[in-house]
Formats: structure tokens, sequence, C-alpha cells
């Protein structure tokens, strides 16, 4: 990984679904290293997904996140039941991918959405936006979802408030900042409502306040309602995430530990 020159997470994100997909008879499984039930979004069933293609010197996720293998490799099929399965047991309306990206080896996560929207849930796909913003073909497909079943929320984690903080944050090239704003502008193009259907999550942790108010301009300019919908993101002081930042050099001006989370940010 190259953090001196500002790694390209285009070209990582190639490289990690070779390691963490696989095809068999036409079918994409992806590795999985857990499935669990939360009170995140007011309940949710959630897979969480190995391979990302970032590094953010914060995440939470980033033992699992970053490694190739997980504990289950799941075809869409196979993970759409046992979303299904606990988001009914447990009487949620709602399911999600969250761990890793979901967008690395699209077609194993449009089968995975697919399969819960036609049994009714709703799917919330979080991402970092970085493919969604680089291939409008993509987004595209992302787009068509809308008119089946439960319908779709897509959440994109932008992190940090400028090209420079990203580059800190993610070690990755700063321009790859701006494809995180091109997944919106993208995906509003294709019609999703803003907020409703689609809308920005900001980690705000590392961000002052003159990068914070450029950031709310440039959604404003993608679209007014925008900066009305941002969902801001904090770190959670983690052992393991603290441990990380302490490696990277990452001080966040704002952070919580995990018994005093606020409950706006559940
Ligand atoms: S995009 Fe999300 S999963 Fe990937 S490294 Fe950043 S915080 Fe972790």
């Amino acid at each position: 990984m190259d953090f001196a020159e500002g790694y390209d997470p285009l070209e990582l994100a190639s490289r990690v679904e070779r390691l963490v997909a696989v095809e068999e008879g036409g079918v994409v499984k992806r590795w999985y290293w857990r499935f669990r039930g939360g009170r995140w979004y007011g309940g949710i069933a959630t897979g969480d997904l190995v391979g990302c293609c970032l590094r953010c010197g914060f995440c939470w996720a980033w033992r699992y996140a970053w490694s190739t293998r997980g504990r289950y490799l799941l075809s869409p099929e196979e993970a759409g039941s046992r979303l299904v399965s606990i988001a009914r047991s447990r009487r949620y309306r709602q399911v999600r991918l969250s761990g890793g990206e979901p967008t690395i080896a699209p077609n194993h996560f449009l089968e995975v959405a697919r399969y819960c929207l036609s049994r009714g849930l709703h799917f919330v796909l979080e991402t970092n936006g970085v493919l969604l913003g680089a291939r409008y073909d993509l987004a595209r497909r992302v787009a068509e979802l809308r008119g089946v079943g439960g319908g779709i929320e897509v959440r994109v984690s932008i992190k940090g408030c400028s090209p420079r903080e990203f580059r800190v944050l993610t070690g990755a090239r700063e321009d790859a900042w701006l494809l995180q704003l091109e997944a919106l502008r993208n995906l509003l193009k294709l019609g999703l409502e803003p907020c409703e259907e689609v809308y920005p999550a900001i980690m705000l942790s590392f961000c002052d306040r003159e990068s914070e108010e450029s950031v709310v301009e440039r959604l404003r300019d993608i679209d007014e309602a925008l900066a009305r919908c941002i969902d801001p993101e904090y770190v959670f002081l983690y052992p393991h995430v603290i441990e990380l930042m302490r490696r990277r050099g990452l001080r966040p001006r704002t952070a919580y530990r995990p018994s005093e989370i606020p409950d706006n940010l559940i």
C-alpha cells in the first residue's frame, strides 16, 4: 500500500475484488465475517463483509475490512437468506451490508439486495461512494433497485471534509475524495430522491469549522437538499480504533467512548 504517494482506491478495489469474491457457475460468492442484528437505524439485520478499497485510519472494522478471508464464503442467496432470517426473527424491516465495501464485486451485493427487497425488506446500502462515483453504469444498476420490493436507501459515507483531509485520513490520493461527491451526483441524476433515497454521511471528527462549512457548500452545489440531511459520523473510541489512530498519527477533535455514544448517532 503506497501511503507516501497516495494509493489509487479504484486500483485497490480491483485487486481486492479478485481476493474477496469467487465466481462459481455464474454466481458471485463473497467472504463474510459475521451476521448480526443491532439497534442502528432503529433495528437492522447486518451482514459484515470482508474487503474494502480504502484504508481509513479510524476504521472500526479494519481487522476484517482489510483482510481477504472471512468465516463464510456465501452466494447472494445464502447471504440474503441469513439477513432475512435475522430480520424476521427480530421483527426488523431493514437489512444492510457493512464492515467492508459492498460495491466491490457488485454482482454479489446487487443480488443480495434483490433477494431481500423482493421479500419486502428495505435495503440500506452503506458505501464509501468511490466506485459509485467512478462508474456511472454501476450507479445506474443501484438506481434500478428503486422499484423493487421494500425500497432502497444509499448512505454515502464521505471520509473527511476536504481532499486534503481525505488524503490524511485514508492514505489514498486526494482526488478520490471527489468521487464520493460524484456518487451523490450520479445517483441524483439517476432519479433517487435526495434525503429519502440517497444522502451524505460525513466523518466529522477531524474537520475544523472552515472545512466543515466548505463541504456543506459543495453538497449544496450538488443539490440544496443534501445539506439538510447530512448524517454526522464521529470516531467511537474502541481500543482497536485508538490503536490504529495512534499508528497513523491521527488525533480526532471530537470522538466518543462506546458507552457515551449520543442517541442521535445511533
Ligand atoms: S471505507 Fe469504511 S470499511 Fe473501508 S476503511 Fe474506511 S471506514 Fe473502514
